[in-house]
């Protein structure tokens, strides 16, 4: 079957603060990788760099060469490919699973990570990327299961990359992002008959809603 590309897209001062160069590492990671499935955001930060390009050759023409646009739109390029970053050995499902812009954070595989169960059915596997004000992570959710309601402090940030999930707000397949803010209080569930593997970040922490709540802590510590 031919794969549908991603209905939900990042909110357009996200791609904005990725062509200016201003989003987080996690963040423009998350973008990239959402890039790589999403020819339509694709165009518009092109479009962006293009724009800003032709503002830096405005703004500071006896100091900005010709060559200045160039490098600005040769960046979406670089991001695309990135390949100066070295990309290890990676196993089949995570070369056919992650889009190269994630991958070289991956190590050697998506099943090497170190996996943490965080409840029933939810594995989570923290990626570094330097700033400890924003978790990011893996997460790995069982067919048919059910993340805890949790509201965020700040924001949430979710990419799906295999498998598809619901909640309140729609459902979520390969490429889509979610983007959840701390007046969202929401309970993703996996769809059954395959396992859901999303990408997350986590800016100001959560906060789990439900009974079982207590039980969650250790989502919340890095
Ligand atoms: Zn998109």
């Amino acid at each position: 079957m031919a794969e549908i590309g991603p209905i939900h897209h990042p909110d357009e001062d996200v791609l904005l603060d990725y062509a200016a160069g201003k989003a987080s590492q996690a963040t423009s990671v998350l973008v990239a990788t959402h890039l790589a499935l999403c020819p339509s955001c694709r165009a518009e930060v092109r479009k962006f760099e293009a724009l800003g390009g032709a503002l830096i050759e405005a703004e500071k023409p006896a100091t900005m060469s010709a060559d200045a646009l160039t490098a600005v739109l040769s960046r979406l390029d670089d991001s695309e490919e990135d390949e100066a970053r070295p990309v290890e050995q990676c196993d089949a499902q995570t070369l056919a699973l992650i889009p190269q812009p994630l991958r070289g954070y991956l190590g050697s595989g998506v099943d090497s990570l170190p996996w943490k169960t965080r409840g029933i059915g939810i594995r989570e596997a923290v990626l570094d990327f330097g700033d400890p004000a924003i978790r990011t992570s893996l997460v790995r959710i069982a067919p048919g299961a059910r993340v805890l309601g949790h509201t965020h402090g700040d924001l949430e940030t979710t990419m799906v990359l295999k498998g598809a999930f619901n909640d309140s707000t729609g459902r979520y397949a390969r490429g889509d992002v979610a983007v959840a803010t701390s007046d969202l209080d929401h309970a993703p569930v996996a769809e059954t008959g395959e396992e859901c593997i999303c990408l997350i970040i986590v800016e100001g922490g959560l906060r789990f809603t439900g009974p079982l709540s207590r039980l969650m802590n250790p989502f919340v510590r890095l």
